[in-house]
């Protein structure tokens, strides 16, 4: 006979919700996962933590018959959710080492007698017999395995003792199942269904997308602007709570000093200090009495603060799991709030390091546990230090990491004694490590790989929630675009505010159109191979070294932005990466986006928030730029080029630069050359003359019926040199037969549309 309380509390999840929780709705998601459940269906349900997964069974188990076994390695969540149900008189208790064995014989017989709905269990409990014979008396009517993503190899936490959930399901008789997790990718929750035995199971991937969050990446270069964006930011936000992530103490240290400089009451947390001042800087934080806190990743775990308006990541960190959950801790009131993730390439080496460390190489590894081996049998005064320093190469940590797995494989024991360290091997001489190369190895692959990951996620200009969501194996519900993202949305207020008070101002003699264009260009020839540096110094026309030895003198773009300084031009090509209309790969190379082809070629305009900064950056001068001297004669022939081409691009915007508009207007309405050049009175030669530089400064000019094969083939070859503001008469004279004036602008438009989009053949 089935005992009496392990009949359900509550006839359905709406009445349990009220009268056994308190609540009064369903968060989203939960209701759809606890009718699964409550329908006997096998369940894989990831949620960010704190969405409300713990709910998703504590209800189902008052509600359904039987018992619900709850699988979690936290100890201390456990009774902090056994006292939380209790004390509102359900029945509930758990079972873990924390407790006698005798008090766990009475849990558990308490359990048989059918006095507990729902009971915590310690994934490790499993490994008794006894406790298994005991489960098999009573009636599990679900199996929740809480953090299931420790039963994979691939996730970070894997634990070998959940690895045998599976047979302990099994043995249980298959009760219905449910795996929960804040943090699966797709191939972990494949993992998990394997690792349990469930061939098919309801996916529930919920409550990633948090519509009140701004997501956005900004790329930069030094310190300088990391810091000025931050202060940005907790000044939109003054007087409100804030956290900005640090990989390391020491950066806690150097942002909370730089930022101290600059914004009021600052606070810093990290495992370096004391408990008293970590407890002093939580407090002062909650308290709002320091309300921006720079810290590491120790900070956060158990801080419930629903008020925080921007979580900054400094540096990148080293997962997106990582990245979301700590961001994740903004906005939890449901109002407005940033997070802002800093990145540059240089961080990456940060996270390279601490892979390195954790995770020693195989033959990092060898070659201490030769020294070690070295010093023979006996104690000796040598402590990780001394052998970092003996191995080039080696940090100090690598070596304390490679200490402490030694020692859980009984080769060596190492402590302190009086201040100083010891070491001694006990292990037998000649035997053989016992370390699992294999897991060693898994574990370097997997924390490389989530860095990739992150990388790819800061370098690509898709929208940032969608792609967290589909990381974590879901699908955005509001499709492409969120419109809470720097992708979706561009650069957020306080951003702008940044660009117009910092009163960068650039001379520029072209049209802000114009010198769009031009950078679009540089980028489009380089092809993807080159960074900002590079590119800015082809386009100033640099004869530096790189630039020469990368050919990157021969390209028509060559010098076109003769009259800007190299800062300025990396500036403005790092401003329009930041609107999207160039991606940076990992490397740092820059390409152009989709959309910047679109804005090069004239078939879509440069994105709003662009033309704002740029038109507060760009102060365009009227005056037409002197045709620049040829500093000297003895100057390289190329280098002539560059004085020569400079000037003749810059003299044709400005003020000249509307009736070529006018011009490309027309043409754009599908007038015929002639029509324009009647409507305009102007001969057709000139109107030629327009399309040509139209061309040249990048508009896309239809020319498509007029191009014809033969004369392009020629054109590519004897053209090769040619730019435009060249004479044409040398052209004319090479080509065989010979074509008109007309015949020839019409071509050479054509020719210059190749090189733009980097198709010509060279
Ligand atoms: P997770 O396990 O996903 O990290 P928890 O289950 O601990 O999150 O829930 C986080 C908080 O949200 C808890 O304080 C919980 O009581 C609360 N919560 C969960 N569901 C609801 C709900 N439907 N209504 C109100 N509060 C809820
Ligand atoms: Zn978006």
């Amino acid at each position: 006979m089935r005992p009496a309380a392990s009949k359900p509390l509550a006839p359905t999840l709406e009445t349990g919700l009220r009268d056994l929780f308190g609540l009064s709705e369903f968060r989203a998601g939960q209701r759809e996962i606890m009718d699964a459940v409550v329908a006997g269906d096998d369940t894989l349900v990831i949620m960010p933590t704190g969405a409300g997964k713990s709910l998703c069974y504590q209800l189902p188990a008052f509600v359904r018959e039987g018992v619900t076994l709850v699988v979690s390695p936290l100890i201390a969540l456990m009774k902090d959710q056994v006292d939380a149900l209790e004390a509102r008189g359900l029945p509930a208790a758990f079972v873990n080492s924390s407790i006698s064995t005798s008090e766990q014989n009475d849990r558990i017989r308490a359990m048989e007698r059918g006095e507990l709905k729902l009971v915590y269990v310690a994934p490790e409990r499993f490994q008794s017999r006894a406790f298994l014979d005991a489960l098999s008396r009573v009636h599990i009517g679900l199996l929740a395995i809480d953090e299931a993503h420790c039963i994979s190899q691939w996730g970070h936490d894997f634990r070998p003792d959940y690895r045998r959930l599976g047979e302990v399901r099994v043995a249980l008789g298959e009760p219905t199942t449910m795996a929960l997790t804040a943090t699966a990718t797709p191939v972990v929750q494949e993992d998990i269904l394997a690792g349990l035995g469930l061939s098919t199971a309801n996916l529930f991937v919920r409550g990633f997308e948090r519509p009140n969050l701004f997501f956005e990446v900004f790329h930069s270069r030094g310190n300088d602007a990391k810091i000025e964006r931050v202060v940005a930011l907790m000044e939109e936000h003054a007087g409100q709570s804030g956290v900005v992530y640090c990989a390391t103490r020491r950066q806690v240290d150097e942002v909370a000093d730089a930022l101290g400089h600059k914004i009021p009451d600052v606070g810093r947390y990290h495992g370096g200090l004391g408990d008293r001042d970590r407890d002093e800087a939580q407090d002062a934080w909650m308290s709002g009495a320091r309300p921006v806190l720079v810290a590491t990743n120790a900070f956060g775990m158990g801080v419930d603060k629903s008020d925080v308006r921007a979580v900054v990541h400094y540096n990148v960190p080293g997962s997106l799991e990582a990245y979301y959950q700590e961001a994740g801790r903004a906005g939890r009131d449901g109002k407005p709030a940033n997070c802002l993730m800093l990145f540059n390439h240089a961080d990456r080496g940060i996270h390279e390091f601490f892979t390195d460390t954790s995770f020693p190489a195989r033959e990092t590894v060898l070659s201490i546990w030769e020294q070690l081996r070295r010093l023979g049998s006996g104690t000796h005064a040598v402590t990780p230090a001394h052998i970092a320093r003996k191995l080039k190469g080696v940090h100090v940590l690598a070596v304390e990491t490679v200490f402490r797995s030694l020692r859980y494989h009984d080769h060596i024991d190492f402590g302190v004694r009086d201040g100083r360290g010891w070491v001694a091997v006990t292990d037998a001489p000649g035997s053989a490590l016992r370390i699992d190369w294999a897991e060693l190895n898994n574990r370097r692959r997997i924390a490389q790989r989530q860095l990739e990951d992150v990388v790819q996620y800061a370098s690509t200009r898709a929208c940032r929630p969608g792609q967290i969501v589909r990381y974590f194996g879901g699908e955005a519900s509001f499709g492409d675009s969120c419109g809470s993202c720097d992708a979706c949305s561009g650069a957020p207020s306080y951003a702008m505010r940044i660009v117009m008070e910092s009163g960068r101002r650039i001379r520029s003699t072209d049209s802000m159109d114009i010198v769009v264009k031009k950078l679009l260009a540089g980028v489009a020839r380089t092809k993807g191979r080159w960074g900002a540096h590079v590119i800015g110094g082809m386009l100033r026309g640099s004869r530096a070294k790189k630039v020469l030895k990368a050919r990157l003198d021969t390209l028509s773009t060559h010098g076109i932005m003769a009259s800007m300084k190299q800062d300025d031009i990396v500036y403005l090509l790092d401003v329009v990466e930041r609107h999207g209309l160039v991606a940076r790969n990992t490397h740092g190379s820059l390409s152009l986006t989709q959309e910047g082809g679109a804005v090069m070629r004239g078939e879509a305009d440069m994105p709003a928030s662009l033309h704002a900064v740029l038109e507060v950056t760009l102060s365009s001068s009227k005056r037409r730029a002197a045709p620049a001297k040829a500093k000297s004669t003895a100057a390289a022939k190329s280098s002539d080029t560059v004085v020569r081409r400079a000037p003749k691009a810059v003299s044709t915007s400005g003020e000249v630069a509307a009736t070529y508009l006018e011009t490309l207007q027309l043409l754009n309405d599908g007038r015929s050359y002639d029509e324009i050049a009647r409507r305009r009175d102007l001969t057709l030669s000139s109107v030629l003359r327009h399309m040509l530089l139209l061309t040249a400064n990048g508009y896309a000019v239809d020319v498509e019926q007029h191009a014809d094969a033969a004369v392009l083939g020629q054109l590519r070859e004897v053209a090769a040199d040619w730019s435009f503001g060249d004479p044409l008469s040398p052209l004319i004279a090479a080509l065989d037969p010979p074509v008109s004036y007309t015949a020839l602008k019409l071509n050479l438009c054509k020719l210059l549309q190749e090189r733009q989009s980097g198709i010509e053949k060279k």
